[in-house]
């Protein structure tokens, strides 16, 4: 399995299952779930039995770049962030897709646990055998000393080359993925406002703002210090009853280190708000462009309290959310 032209079978099986998925109609979120899950597994069976090749792994890492980022390939897309990026787990900021390469040796890897933790039986005299031909140096990548096994959570500890094997998720569960996704692309400042896309040699008429045209169109400006963004970051903290705007970078905003004390789940319930906020006012920005239409404040505020109410109410776990509350005392709606 060493050559390249062995893994073809696997190559053959990701591009099959992708001409079946029509990407471009399926949201962000979607397709990272797709990637994350069924072409992560497709080459399971000969990941956890050899290592692939490095033009192999390219290879595959590129049709999962472009499914998720062009689609099926029909158009060609800016790739916003780098695929390496999203590859990292969500503490490095990446979108924890878990790269392959990193899944092939942690596969192999667990092969390497258990003849350390049942050395006399058959399987491990046999497997040990291939693993020392694989010429892996598993012992040097351990970030973790797993004595006789019993202390060490396979799929939770960070024992291969510091990376997490388990999948977990997008930190806050209270927003749908998309919107998850669209917050990580706004702190990786690769959201495609004019100036990135000037920066990126695409021939733009005004690189000015399309809703106020008093400045040029930056991410912190579109998101943040727009005056139609603004005035909804003000409706949204008023609502709150949080008095002044007092956050204003995206870091801080987004990242969600907010001064109060808050509960756990108060803190979750708050950043859903502000993502949810930011999600909204982008989307505006992309009517007033491809539309030419776009909310007035009132209706920016409304627009968030029902969405934000409908994400977080569904998401809530023996929790509820009583609508009327919401809007006026949003505090003490939980029921
Ligand atoms: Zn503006």
């Amino acid at each position: 399995m060493s050559k390249e032209q062995n893994w073809k079978p696997v190559i053959d099986k990701f591009n099959s299952k992708l001409a079946n998925w029509k990407a471009r109609s399926i949201s962000y979120g979607g397709r990272l779930t797709l990637v994350k899950s069924v072409l992560s597994s497709l080459p399971l069976y000969y990941f956890s039995l050899f290592r692939a090749p490095l033009s192999v792994i390219k290879n595959l890492e590129s049709i999962r770049r472009n499914f998720f980022w062009v689609g099926t390939g029909e158009c060609s897309k800016l790739s916003w962030v780098k695929w390496d990026e999203g590859l990292l787990p969500y503490e490095d900021g990446g979108l924890n897709i878990g790269s392959l390469s990193g899944k092939n040796l942690a596969l192999l890897g667990k092969w390497f646990w258990r003849a350390k933790i049942e050395p006399k039986t058959l399987w491990v005299l046999i497997k040990s055998v291939m693993i020392e031909k694989m010429d892996i140096k598993f012992a040097s990548s351990f970030s973790k000393i797993i004595g006789d096994g019993s202390d060490t959570r396979f799929w939770e500890d960070p024992w291969v080359c510091g990376l997490l094997v388990r999948e977990v998720f997008l930190k806050n569960r209270l927003t749908p993925i998309k919107v998850a996704i669209f917050i990580w692309r706004a702190l990786k400042r690769r959201i495609p406002v004019r100036i990135e896309l000037d920066k990126r040699g695409i021939d733009l008429d005004s690189v000015r703002c399309p809703l106020c045209d008093d400045d040029v169109e930056t991410i912190e400006h579109t998101l943040i210090f727009c005056r139609h963004a603004m005035d909804i970051w003000v409706r949204v903290y008023k609502w709150w009853g949080l008095g002044t705007v007092s956050n204003l970078s995206i870091d801080e905003i987004f990242r969600g280190k907010c001064n109060r004390s808050l509960s756990p789940l108060w803190s979750s319930i708050w950043q859903a708000i502000e993502w949810t906020c930011g999600y909204l006012i982008w989307k505006n920005r992309n009517q007033k462009v491809f539309s030419d239409s776009s909310w007035s404040g009132p209706t920016g505020l409304m627009e968030i309290q029902l969405k934000s109410f409908e994400w977080i109410s569904n998401r809530l776990k023996n929790r509820k959310l009583d609508w009327l509350g919401w809007i006026s005392k949003p505090w003490s709606c939980l029921v």
